[in-house]
């Protein structure tokens, strides 16, 4: 077992200007050096002080000549290569889009030329299993796809369903429920390629905005059973993860609000928590990882920084116009280089599909023979070794021996029925009655029989079709053509890596030249010393600006990251208030410390979720379950419980209203109680109500003889008890008894305390 550490593969690939890009006459600002393994980017920001260039080195690059093959053959054989050999191993495409990820994932189909890394590797994997010796396959294929933070299988028939992420402390995360395919050529495995892509552009409206959000992960785990040294069977298991990343622009040009800011954050969310993953990587004093930040980087956990080879291509377009973007991306590139993994090989791990379908195989063929009755029955172990190829000769041979037999032995079954039957029917010395007693039987055994026959032949099939998903190789080795391509892939393979160690060298004697040109500078005069030196310090100078620029770049990208922090920040802060608030306002405290308390917050899924009752009925804080309860599912009425104990009726079943008496509400009102008021002013006051009340006027008395004189008598008398009168009243009852007004009858204007 490897336990070397090993960094992650970073290549560049940068594609040709497209169409629009030349119509528009864009200056392409992307140089790529392939000897030298560099990508040179000429700066033209005017934000910056000197337009200087940017130089990074990866581990491959390629530009936009480069073809599908030579990148699959350099760069991503070896990793599919370790997949078999029963390593994990990862692959993800990642850039702004529109820069070539799927094209470089998935490439164009039926176009031999111009296919991609996956379709690539479908052919990689299954000529390597026929070309295999004394091995035996199993390979599986699952495609999933996360889009806002949801995992929807690709290959389900519900596409509305979403997975969740789970993990077992012996193999890790893993997306539960989701479906894998067998697939036994590589046809097949297309076939699931094609279905799960159809699929991903059936939930969406516009698939080139959909593919630039989601997340798409295509898994071929290969399983493979070899005899080892030590006489024992053993199964290593590779799986090879082929992500298409979301596309990263929107990392840093989001500029949305409100609900957009909250869906780009989440679209997001995988991208950034990815980067974070890298930086904490790469940083060395952080211990935390935050793969848990995110679902794409739960289930990538094991490529960045596991147990795991993996390939980061990273995709950039050559348009000046773009040269941010290329920039972030190389950048983000350029870190996940420093990334160290830790691969090793799978070897016998529990969860292995292999073994379970040796030992199904090996039970339903045991349970065969039983049928069959045959006495020969084999071990129940010997079909594990199947992979070796001698033994799979015998045992086809055995196969065949076996059909026969069986056959000749439900013949001979049938046969000898048969003949009982006969027999019964000739013998005289039965009674009638007897004979059709007899003649049952044997009809009985007869359908029997071929039940058995029957659920034979099902059994049998069943273990061919079994059988018929596990792959095994070698039987064309001795195709000549097959040894001669074989020998061709080989040398090829020893090209790719005789390049890259050209390169290497290459970039190596690169760097020396620089540094024993100094060494062997001797100075001949002091004019010459202050020649070179200052050209050095100028060459020193330049390297000191672009190391100043970049300082700037990673800050400025930092600050606007930090204000994106902030912004979301500010809209959760705003969010909370608004929820604490409601609580505190409409949730009774009693209620509020209810919920707190059973409150807990499930890591596995990340989200809150509620106790059940039951289980903390030891708090005292806790209400109990009501007595008119128990035994039922819901408090019931005293009257719903004698309804149902007097007749079966349903009616009151469900009666859940309680029958309360009537609470009496405490008064809040007094009765109305008069002021007290001195004896002298009740006494004042009473003479003045009867005075006025006193006070009668006869309008018929009045028709003709009254004198001014009679009509002021009631008010000499009023004088009398001394209340004050003013002129204006005197006046105004002379006027209206006035002999000009005597013609309208007269009838008090008013009673009331005060004359008007
Ligand atoms: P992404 O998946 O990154 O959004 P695509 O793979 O869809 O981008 O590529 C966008 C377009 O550019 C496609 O039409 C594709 O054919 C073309 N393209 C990308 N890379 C290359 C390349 N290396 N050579 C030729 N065409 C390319
Ligand atoms: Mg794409």
């Amino acid at each position: 077992m490897s336990t070397n550490s090993e960094s992650i593969k970073v290549v560049v690939r940068c594609r040709p200007m497209n169409d629009k890009e030349r119509a528009a006459t864009f200056e392409s600002v992307v140089s790529v050096d392939v000897k030298l393994r560099q990508i040179i980017v000429r700066n033209q920001r005017e934000s910056l002080a000197c337009k200087s260039s940017k130089v990074f080195t990866f581990d491959s690059v390629y530009d936009w000549k480069s073809t599908q093959k030579e990148l699959y053959a350099e760069s991503f054989r070896p990793l599919v290569d370790s997949v078999l050999q029963g390593f994990n191993g990862t692959i993800f495409a990642y850039g702004q889009t529109g820069t070539g990820k799927t094209y470089t994932m998935e490439g164009t189909r039926n176009d031999l030329e111009r296919r991609g890394v996956i379709p690539n590797s479908f052919d990689h994997i299954f000529t390597h299993i026929s070309r295999s010796q004394n091995q035996q396959y199993l390979v599986r294929a699952s495609y999933l796809e996360i889009y806002q933070e949801e995992i929807r299988d690709l290959l389900s028939k519900d596409q509305s369903r979403h997975l969740e992420l789970r993990e077992r402390p012996d193999t890790g995360v893993y997306v539960k429920n989701l479906s894998s395919f067998v697939t036994k050529s590589k046809e097949e495995i297309e076939n699931v390629m094609n279905v799960g892509n159809q699929n991903r552009s059936v939930g969406s409206t516009n698939m080139n905005e959909h593919s630039s959000r989601s997340h798409a992960i295509f898994v071929i785990t290969v399983e493979c059973s070899e005899l080892g040294v030590d006489g024992e069977n053993h199964i290593r298991v590779g799986k090879l993860n082929l992500v298409d990343l979301a596309g990263s622009e929107r990392q840093t040009k989001t500029g949305a609000h409100g609900e957009r800011l909250k869906e780009a954050t989440k679209i997001n969310l995988s991208l950034s928590a990815l980067g974070n993953v890298i930086s904490a990587l790469v940083d060395g004093r952080s211990s935390h990882i935050p793969y848990r930040d995110s679902k794409l980087t739960r289930l990538l956990q094991d490529s960045l920084g596991g147990n795991a080879r993996t390939v980061m291509v990273a995709n950039i377009g050559p348009a000046s116009y773009n040269v941010e973007e290329t920039l972030t991306t190389l950048h983000y590139s350029n870190r996940a280089k420093n990334i160290k993994n830790t691969p090793c090989i799978n070897e016998d791990p529990k969860d292995a599909q292999l073994r379970k379908f040796q030992e199904e195989i090996a039970r339903l063929k045991a349970q065969l023979e039983k049928r069959t009755g045959k006495k020969n029955r084999r071990q129940n172990g010997r079909a594990c070794d199947c992979s070796n190829g001698d033994y799979q000769e015998e045992e086809h041979e055995g196969d065949d021996e076996d059909e026969d037999n069986k056959e000749d032995y439900w013949r001979e079954q049938q046969e000898m029925l048969e003949r009982e039957r006969k027999a019964i029917m000739e013998d005289h010395s039965l009674v009638a009655e007897e004979k059709v007693q007899l003649l049952k039987e044997k009809e009985k055994k007869m359908t029997d029989l071929k039940r058995e026959e029957k659920e034979g032949e099902l059994l049998a099939t069943k273990i061919k079709t079994m059988e018929s998903k596990l792959l095994v190789g070698g039987k064309n080795i001795v195709d000549h053509t097959n040894e001669q391509q074989r020998m061709l892939e080989l040398k090829r393979q020893e090209i790719a890596e005789q390049k890259s160690r050209e390169q290497e060298m290459r970039q190596q004697m690169e760097c020396r030249d620089e540094e024993t040109l100094e060494l062997r500078e001797t100075y001949s005069s002091l004019q010459q010393e202050v020649d070179i030196k200052t050209k050095k310090v100028k060459k020193l100078f330049a390297k000191l600006e672009a190391v100043k620029a970049e300082i700037h770049d990673i800050q400025e990208a930092h600050i606007s990251k930090r204000q994106q922090l902030e912004q979301n920040q500010n809209k959760l802060t705003w969010e909370l208030k608004l929820k604490s608030q409601m609580i505190d306002n409409f949730i009774p405290l009693e209620d509020k410390n209810k919920t707190v308390t059973r409150a807990y917050f499930d890591e596995e899924n990340e989200y809150w979720k509620m106790m059940p009752i039951t289980r903390i009925e030891h708090d005292p804080r806790m209400m109990s379950r009501p007595q008119s309860a128990l035994g039922f599912r819901r408090p019931l009425s005293h009257h719903a419980c004698m309804a149902m104990m007097i007749s079966l009726d349903m009616r009151y079943k469900a009666e859940n209203i309680l029958l309360l008496g009537m609470d009496m509400p405490s008064r809040t009102t007094k009765n109305y109680q008069q002021p007290v008021i001195a004896p002298k002013v009740v006494a004042a006051l009473k003479d003045a109500l009867r005075d006025e009340e006193d006070l009668e006027v006869d309008a018929s008395e009045l028709n003709g003889s009254l004198s001014p004189l009679a009509s002021t008598n009631g008010s000499i008398r009023k004088s009398k008890s001394g209340r004050p009168r003013t002129s204006k009243q005197l006046n105004t009852r002379t006027a209206s008894c006035s002999p000009h007004n005597l013609t309208s009858p007269i009838y008090p204007q008013s009673r009331g305390l005060v004359p008007k």
